[in-house]
């Protein structure tokens, strides 16, 4: 029998925490040809939310309970998730329901058929304010136009993942993740569902202005080092357009000339200046690529191996 990990980071919620155990129960009983463990990371809570889950794990063994030591924030919950999910497909949920679980079948006959990321695309948002919606639909529309890999739109992180690309996200072990665009990056056969994203259930959203900036600007920086290569181009235009004002001082005469070569001469030192820190921030993007270590490719199947052992590469 298949196991199915279902992933679900928690912080402080234990409003909503029956409700969550209730609709697991439910979708778990309706898919009784799958096995299931419910893999739920309290990162770091501070009200009754742990106790809760330590009640779900003794009253029913699927459920697992993984507490972090602080509060990580949510991508780092993810992580702890997919470093210890067993399943042969594991599926990311918010704790809060405003991932349907309703939408796990449909998922799972997706992943029956061969692909390899069933992705939730969201057609709608209830319960949110307009700038957060604004902010969202604003943030994932930059993403895609500054990413080198197709970035899915107003996608989160309700998914459901094979077992191969889960172990490729767990070789993936950056410090500054972004866990959206690392999904773009593992590639691998993806699918898109759509669905209405609820309010919450119960409780709260944690997250505030502060923390979207942070995600927006992390996610940003950590998929692509396009904006270094941004001084380079501005020491291009400034450079050229010194062109003008040194031809046009050389052509005229009196105060107007003196200014015009001055002018020129500013704008070229300038764009000399800034073509020089364009060159340290080549280098700089090439060291962050480095440090992040990530494997150069990732493979879909094993075959080149098999055919190695058979003699035939
Ligand atoms: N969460 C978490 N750590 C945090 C903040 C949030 O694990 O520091 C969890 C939270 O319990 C929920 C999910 O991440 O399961 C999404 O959080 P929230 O509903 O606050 O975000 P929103 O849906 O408003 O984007
Ligand atoms: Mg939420």
């Amino acid at each position: 029998m298949k196991l199915i990990s279902l992933i679900i980071p928690v912080h402080n919620e234990e409003a909503v925490l029956p409700l969550l155990q209730e609709q697991l129960l439910l979708t778990a009983g309706e898919l009784s040809q799958y096995q299931f463990e419910f893999l739920l990371i309290d990162d770091g809570s501070q009200d009754k939310s742990y106790q809760l889950l330590q009640s779900f794990a003794a009253q029913d063994s699927r459920f697992c309970v993984l507490r972090l030591s602080r509060n990580f924030g949510k991508e780092a919950a993810l992580m702890a998730g997919i470093d210890t999910c067993r399943g042969d497909a594991a599926v990311f949920l918010d704790a809060d329901l405003q991932d349907p679980p309703q939408l796990i079948p449909r998922m799972l006959e997706c992943w029956e058929a061969g692909y390899q990321d069933v992705y939730a695309r969201r057609i709608s948002r209830q319960g949110e304010s307009i700038f957060k919606r604004a902010s969202a639909w604003l943030y994932y529309r930059i993403l895609a136009r500054l990413s080198e890999v197709s970035i899915q739109p107003d996608t989160g992180d309700f998914r459901l993942l094979d077992r191969r690309c889960i172990l490729a996200l767990r070789s993936l072990r950056e410090q500054n993740r972004c866990t959206k665009s690392l999904f773009s990056w593992i590639g691998f056969r993806k699918k898109e569902l759509l669905f209405h994203r609820q309010a919450r259930a119960a409780g709260k959203s944690q997250w505030k202005l502060g923390s979207l900036l942070n995600l927006a600007v992390r996610g940003i920086t950590s998929l692509t080092t396009a904006p270094l290569r941004w001084i380079v181009i501005l020491a291009l235009v400034l450079c050229l357009s010194c062109t003008p004002l040194l031809a046009a001082g050389i052509l005229l005469c009196g105060p107007a000339r003196f200014l015009l070569l001055g002018l020129g001469c500013v704008c070229f030192l300038l764009g000399l200046q800034t073509f020089a820190l364009g060159i340290l921030g080549e280098y700089i993007g090439q060291i962050f690529t480095e440090t992040k270590g990530r494997p150069v490719y990732l493979a879909d199947t094993n075959e080149a191996r098999e055919g190695c052992r058979h003699g035939q590469y």
